[in-house]
């Protein structure tokens, strides 16, 4: 066998190795992955999309990388509720996509030249738990290294499992409830005002799924309660 036909053989064991179904088709496709990529090439495609604007969730003003459905809804689901750290990889660079556009637009600064701390909306300790960690804390930390730079994620917040159940309340009491059921690391906010003091630092919430914005809202209300201003939200969908 001449050296040809050996890499041939070292190429399909490779896509023997690496075949997998594609965490953003939700299982339904067996796909062949290419080494170091997340998803398919179909789903790669749709996730290059332009990030939009979450019309009416307060403050701050909420960014999303595509809508709560398709690729972008299968991988949520695939992080959340099978639990695949395939998934949370990509969910990390999806989020790391939407900051890099809001750096394009001027909306939050360049991790080269300041810091962007990302603080990843609080979950209850008992989800996280179920999880292996929280979802959305894990793809922010991968976001942040993505990133590059000064950013980095720093967890800040759990919601207490008391938190009362919000369902049918308007927008701005779902997110006075949210504030009033959080539990806020106090070391770990003193850590972000530091670092917000850089000139031109700035904190970005991130969460998986924006529906009315009340989550974040009440999460800046709290923060902003002690005196940390959140600039910008990233979502991975806007249901
Ligand atoms: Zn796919």
């Amino acid at each position: 066998m001449g050296i040809r036909g050996w890499w041939d053989v070292v190429e399909d064991a490779a896509e023997l190795v690496w075949r997998r179904d594609c965490p953003g088709c939700a299982g339904t496709a067996v796909v062949p992955v290419a080494v170091g990529a997340g998803v398919c090439r179909d789903c790669a495609a749709a996730l290059r999309r332009p990030p939009e604007r979450v019309d009416g969730t307060g403050h701050p003003p909420v960014s999303a990388a595509g809508p709560y459905g398709g690729v972008h809804r299968a991988l949520v689901l695939a992080a959340k509720d099978h639990h695949r750290p395939d998934a949370v990889q990509v969910l990390g660079e999806v989020i790391a996509g939407v900051v890099r556009h809001l750096v394009t637009v001027g909306e939050l600064p360049d991790p080269r030249l300041a810091p962007v701390v990302l603080l990843p909306a609080p979950t209850r300790p008992s989800a996280a738990r179920a999880r292996g960690g929280c979802i959305v804390a894990r793809a922010a930390a991968v976001a942040a290294s993505g990133l590059g730079g000064d950013a980095c994620a720093v967890p800040v917040a759990v919601l207490g499992e008391w938190a009362s159940d919000s369902v049918g309340l308007s927008r701005v009491r779902r997110a006075g409830n949210l504030a009033r059921s959080l539990c806020l690391d106090t070391t770990a906010v003193g850590r972000v005002r530091r670092l917000l003091r850089t000139p031109g630092a700035a904190a970005c919430l991130i969460d998986d799924v924006c529906t009315t914005g009340a989550t974040l809202s009440g999460f800046s209300l709290a923060l902003a309660g002690r005196g940390v201003i959140p600039r910008s939200g990233v979502v991975v969908a806007r249901s």
